[in-house]
């Protein structure tokens, strides 16, 4: 059932919170047992926070190169790609969220295997929610900079939570798509992201995402951004890339 519920394309943007009483950080939930990953996404969505969950390693290693977190909940026992090698792939981007691992493993190499490979913290199940919650606020409260959900280029301000950008505090009207598109370059400032990877990651939105069309998304992305001292440039044959405009 939960493989069902969790490998839906969209589920990756389906983000659970209570109200807009502290929209501060959106947390990634990984964890293939539903009954506990509910209960998780709950718990965290009373406390005010937004709540990713997918079921399998591989939908979070997409999710993690996709979107911003401020904190994983990483199980180790996982379908498709273990919570081992979810945290490997994280950190070998340099990702520095912080990631709180929940296992029923208890041997102590296990352990620390998973500090060793970049995890912040370790829960062994069973734990009590009460411990969870008081975890998780300790991590965000060091986390380098997991609290803020707003990341910052030039003049431009992206939400990582509500998925909005704004350009010197007043903010800009994006598509899905576009949305998406910028995402995806923010993740991965300074670096070359391909079509293909494009395409590849904005199928969560509909099943139709040509290369033409991504075209169209940067070419107004780039309009829309212009005013932010960052642009989208085109590498011809590799793809593009998000970058300080160079005077
Ligand atoms: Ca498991």
């Amino acid at each position: 059932m939960s493989l069902v519920l969790c490998t839906a394309p969209d589920m990756r943007y389906r983000t659970n919170t209570v109200g807009d009483k502290e929209r501060g950080v959106r947390i990634l939930i990984t964890e293939d047992d539903t009954a506990l990953a509910e209960a998780l996404q709950f718990s965290l969505a009373q406390a005010g926070y937004a709540v990713d969950w997918v079921a399998n390693g591989t939908a979070a290693d997409e999710a993690l190169k996709e979107a911003i977190f401020g904190l994983l909940i990483l199980d180790l026992g996982l379908p498709k790609l273990d919570g081992f090698e979810v945290l490997r792939r994280l950190r070998r981007r340099n990702a520095s969220i912080p990631v709180l691992i929940l296992s029923g493993r208890e041997k102590p190499e296990e352990k620390v295997l998973g500090l060793d490979l970049g995890a912040d913290d370790y829960l062994v199940k069973p734990f009590s929610l009460n411990e969870f919650q008081a975890r998780v606020r300790a991590l965000l409260r060091r986390g380098p900079g997991g609290v803020s959900p707003v990341t910052s280029y030039g003049e431009l301000d992206f939400d990582t939570v509500g998925r909005t950008a704004a350009i010197s505090g007043k903010t800009v009207q994006m598509s899905l798509h576009e949305i998406g598109v910028l995402e995806i370059l923010l993740q991965r400032f300074g670096r070359v992201v391909s079509k293909e990877q494009l395409v590849e990651q904005l199928y969560s939105y509909d099943k139709e995402v040509s290369h033409n069309a991504i075209e169209v998304y940067v070419h107004r992305l780039r309009r829309k951004i212009s005013g932010a001292g960052i642009t989208v440039r085109t590498l011809y044959g590799r793809g593009y890339l998000l970058d300080y405009i160079s005077h």
